[in-house]
């Protein structure tokens, strides 16, 4: 059985835009497709702004009735107490957030994540009805040492071991050499990774969940660069950085269907 999966563009904001400019760059991405009648059923987009704009982005999705939806950037392991600067499930969910990205690169590496955390994340994300963004990819190290796929498929079966075969996710295959250096992965590459970890959830969750999962490729995702990775069969979309700042150039992103060949 295959199932459709509707493409999801998700922009990672990473730590800019404050709540003001997160209010406009949210209503002028809103205008940009409204204006290029975009189809939300050919792509649908999520923005990821830092914690302080989420009520700000709620509000106006809200009163606006924009289908963007949003998400956190990272979510705690803890229900609640004693765990200062950190930010629940439960608050992330009041807040209408549809999902929350867990194990991005950054966080790996200067926050120390490990898979097992991460794996706690993500159950704490189901938890509070969120989906998880579960971000796996290998360094240029990891690379040269064990190949692509490796590392990623390692990371994904240590992170999703506690979840069961009902949940919603979406995973992002991220090259961590390829995050903001302007050097994309190719297509066959991205695509090669993509359908390994397909394969992984497959045989840990299943033939239906591999099938209804959505796996995003980021890494240097650009408006000119998106349709070779959208041509790709196991590529459902992508997790975008720096070019999410660009309204113009994002919603170009999203639109990508009108550049695949
Ligand atoms: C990211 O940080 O998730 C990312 C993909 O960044 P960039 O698009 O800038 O490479």
């Amino acid at each position: 059985m295959v199932t459709a999966r509707v493409p999801l563009i998700a922009g990672n904001w990473k730590m800019n835009l404050d709540h003001l400019q997160a209010i406009a760059f949210v209503q002028k991405l809103a205008w940009t497709l409204d204006e290029a009648k975009h189809d939300m059923a050919a792509s649908s987009v999520a923005v990821f702004p830092p914690f302080t704009d989420l009520r700000s982005v709620q509000t106006l999705v809200d009163a606006e009735k924009f289908s963007i939806a949003y998400g956190a950037q990272d979510v705690s392991a803890h229900e609640s107490g004693a765990f200062t600067g950190e930010i629940s499930g439960a608050f992330l969910a009041s807040l209408a957030c549809s999902y929350v990205l867990i194990g991005h690169s950054e966080r790996r590496q200067y926050h120390g994540e490990s898979n097992e955390l991460i794996g706690t994340k993500v159950s704490a994300a189901l938890g509070h009805g969120l989906v998880p963004v579960l971000c796996v990819g290998e360094t240029a190290e990891d690379l040269e040492e064990f190949g692509a796929s490796a590392v990623p498929i390692a990371q994904l079966k240590a992170s999703l071991a506690g979840i069961s075969a009902d949940a919603e996710i979406v995973v992002a295959y991220e090259p961590v050499w390829a995050i903001g250096s302007g050097k994309a992965a190719t297509e066959e590459q991205a695509e090669q990774v993509c359908a390994a970890l397909r394969a992984t959830l497959s045989e840990m969750f299943g033939g239906e969940f591999a099938d209804r999962t959505r796996i995003l490729y980021g890494g240097s995702v650009k408006a000119i660069n998106i349709a070779s990775f959208m041509r790709q069969p196991n590529i459902d979309g992508a997790l975008v950085g720096g070019a999410s700042l660009d309204v113009e150039e994002f919603a170009s992103i999203v639109r990508f269907y009108k550049h695949v060949i």
